[in-house]
């Protein structure tokens, strides 16, 4: 029994604290690292993990306090899973309790118990006798269509909750038992689809990389068949008893996949994602931990989930920024993926139409094998491009005169046309005629959005609402006109130029209510004639096989992005859109509409395609020494008064200039304090530190450094700061 419990709380705090054990019993167990206590911290009870144990302490052995008690008998996660939320905390230098605990399960953070909520149930094959329990009987009948026996999934497609089945159960016309894990195999409810030597290729190479790590690129073309490609290898994967995790940037978007994957394995498939109650979440977490799922599906932090057996990860769509969590625990859900297929010596699929550059640059360095998948499947041609220059060109509402024509033309041959416009909302801000004041955010330095479907200001920024003005906070005139174009002002302009066609608005205020994106998808795919418009959630893997033509509405709104990543974002953009058009055998038109017709980065990617822009790219980022050539960090304080921020960043920038620290600093590039490109959000002015350096492990001895000495700052507890490293977006 050790005499000390080193043991670490989700607060924030980057140290361990330690507890005393409780003398062990019958019913107190030993303590082991991975267990959860309960412990008293200051005047609260929290739950901490143990991370080790020991008989010294440089604390003062009688100020220690027991813990309270123990939440487990063993360990909640796997030693793989335990390894990378360790190596995960302190590559992103985020306290290693918040880590570890982001691993968990909502519930499991809590001082919950891990009692299994999966069940089977049994019937008894009796014929009871209900009288007058009408309901009771209705139901007793209902489960006999699950006879003999069936599980919690089945009983909630029977919209059944497990609380009704109690009164059953206390008469022992039901029992109840805990699934055993099944063996892996393969069972195929649909043959696969022949396919193309490039994709047979990648699939016959991928079935002899079992068992060791390596890393895979598939780069191919939109509707080169990638998704068969995964489809097959999975079931390879099958046939050996392993089972896969496979990522995707957001469920609700891939209803196809979902699909595809039902209809094709008859085999346990378990979908992981924010639309699921803590509880059914606790619930997949469980029956994935206990091997009852042979395919987990899921999006970022599905990367956590326990899986025994676990043979492949494919990572869809992986240059897709939802992989990146944007706050807290700032970690890139691809890299940690690849961190944890190769602990487990285990391959790794990337797959995407236009690559990150993270990606490509692993490709040229040799540590990543690409596969091209450069030919459509099913015949379908690719699709021709078609710039149209703004400048020159009568619009209505952000649609050119020839960009019309050419819709007209597509929906009288009885086509589908796709509309990409990234803003939602009637129109980017509201604006006065008189004195040309825009209605800015009282929260943000930004305009608020002006909404009609309700009507009202919108802050996309901090979500503050308001209703429209009726005259300008200013000058009092009455003049207010929108400003700009949204997708609910575009939607309007379709409907009265196109008045005999469905027009079909996809964005994120359209698709908010469950089961509304499904319903307009399938009008869609019932195949008539009808203009979609949306969002870049329209970019997002949708297969729309009657779409011949796609255009991007305003491509301009990206291109001078003073983030560094601006280009690449749109390039992508600009490609997954036009990917959408000619996907059967229709050949497709994709239209640029740009005021910047000759823009190098348009040109390129119009004349010679994504792979050719994507290298151009990377060479200018070496020069600048810009990631993914170089590394980079970037410190982030926000502070209700705009002075504090800057007064932590400018103390962080002195300590940077500290003569010790020079054999990391030598070679550092760091830029700022600088304002946020926002330089006030919800109410709090943001500042940032950039710092970028070309060899990764000096970065990192420096930025543990800088964190300590923050830690240890007494300026510091008073403002918010954080630290992204690899940032995806600056500012
Ligand atoms: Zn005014
Ligand atoms: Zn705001």
């Amino acid at each position: 029994m050790p005499k000390y419990l080193h043991i670490v709380l989700a607060t924030g705090l980057r140290q361990e604290f330690t507890y005393l054990p409780l003398a062990t019993s019958d019913s107190v167990p030993a303590p082991a690292v991975g267990l959860r206590v309960r412990v008293a911290f200051g005047r609260s009870e929290r739950v901490g993990l143990i991370v080790g144990m020991g008989d010294n302490t440089t604390f003062d052995a009688n100020k220690i306090k027991p813990i309270l008690g123990y939440l487990d008998t063993t360990a909640l996660l796997p030693p793989a899973l335990w390894q990378l939320g360790l190596w995960a905390a302190e590559y992103y230098q985020y306290p290693t309790g918040d880590a570890l605990m982001h691993l968990l399960p909502a519930k499991l953070r809590r001082d919950k118990p891990n009692q299994l909520i999966q069940l089977n149930w049994q019937l008894a094959d009796i014929e009871p006798d209900f009288g007058r329990a009408h309901k009771q009987k209705a139901l007793w009948q209902q489960l006999q269509s699950l006879a003999p026996a069936f599980n919690l999934d089945q009983l909630q497609k029977q919209n059944i909750k497990p609380s009704q089945l109690k009164p059953f159960i206390e008469k022992q016309w039901l029992s109840t038992s805990q699934p055993q894990p099944q063996a892996v195999s393969l069972q195929l409810s649909q043959s696969p689809l022949d396919l193309n030597e490039e994709q047979a290729a990648v699939v016959s190479h991928l079935a002899s990389a079992h068992h060791c790590f390596s890393c895979h690129l598939i780069n191919g073309v939109t509707g080169s068949g990638k998704t068969e490609v995964y489809l097959q290898a999975m079931a390879q994967m099958l046939t050996t008893g392993q089972r896969i995790l496979l990522l995707v940037p957001e469920i609700g978007l891939t209803p196809q996949l979902l699909q595809r994957l039902d209809a094709r394995f008859n085999n346990r498939v378990l979908a992981l994602h924010s639309g699921l109650t803590e509880h059914q979440r606790l619930n997949a977490w469980q029956q994935a931990n206990l091997g009852q799922a042979d395919i987990i599906i899921g999006t970022r932090s599905a990367l956590f989930t326990p899986i025994p057996k676990l043979g492949l990860i494919i990572i869809d769509e992986e240059h897709d920024q939802a992989y990146k969590q944007q706050e807290g625990f700032r970690y890139h859900g691809r890299d940690l993926a690849i961190k944890r297929a190769a602990d487990a010596r285990i391959p790794i699929v990337l797959g995407s139409a236009t690559p990150s550059l993270e990606s490509l640059a692993n490709v040229s360095r040799g540590r990543f094998q690409q596969w091209l998948l450069t030919q459509r499947a099913g015949g379908a041609s690719k699709q021709r491009y078609e710039v149209i220059d703004l400048r020159n060109q009568p619009q209505q509402a952000g649609i050119s005169l020839q960009l019309q024509d050419m819709v007209g033309i597509q929906l009288e041959l009885g086509h589908q046309v796709l509309l990409m416009l990234n803003r939602r909302g009637f129109a980017p801000s509201l604006q006065c005629q008189s004195c040309g004041q825009t209605a800015q955010c009282p929260a943000c330095d930004a305009n608020m959005t002006l909404h009609r479907r309700p009507p009202r200001l919108h802050c996309h920024h901090c979500e503050h609402q308001q209703s429209v003005y009726l005259h300008c906070p200013q000058c009092n005139s009455h003049q207010l006109k929108p400003l700009g174009q949204g997708t609910e002002r575009t939607e309007e302009q379709l409907q009265s130029l196109f008045p005999n066609t469905p027009v079909y608005r996809i964005d994120r205020d359209s698709t908010r209510n469950k089961g509304s994106l499904e319903a307009m998808l399938a009008q869609v795919h019932a195949g008539g004639p009808c203009l979609l418009l949306g969002t870049q959630m329209l970019a997002k893997g949708h297969h729309f096989p009657k779409v011949t033509l796609a255009a991007i509405l305003d491509a301009d709104a990206s291109l001078f992005s003073s983030d560094f990543r601006g280009p690449e974002k749109l390039a992508q953009l600009l490609v997954q859109t036009a990917g959408r058009a000619g996907r059967e055998n229709i050949p497709g038109t994709a239209v640029i509409q740009t005021y910047q017709a000759d823009h190098p980065t348009i040109d390129l990617l119009v004349t010679k395609g994504y792979n050719a822009f994507a290298q151009q790219e990377l060479a200018s980022r070496q020069q600048s020494g810009l990631p993914p050539l170089g590394h980079m960090a970037l410190f982030h304080a926000q502070a209700k008064d705009a002075n504090h921020a800057f007064t932590l960043l400018n103390w962080l920038a002195q300590q940077i200039q500290d003569p010790t620290l020079a054999d990391l600093t030598r070679s550092l590039l760091m830029f700022g304090p600088m304002p946020a490109f926002m330089a006030r959000r919800a109410h709090f002015y943001r500042a940032q530190l950039q710092l970028q350096h070309p060899h990764r492990k000096q970065l990192q001895q420096l930025l543990q450094q800088l964190c300590t000495r923050l830690d240890e700052h007494p300026g510091a507890r008073k403002i918010r700061w954080s630290l992204d490293i690899d940032p995806q977006e600056l500012g």
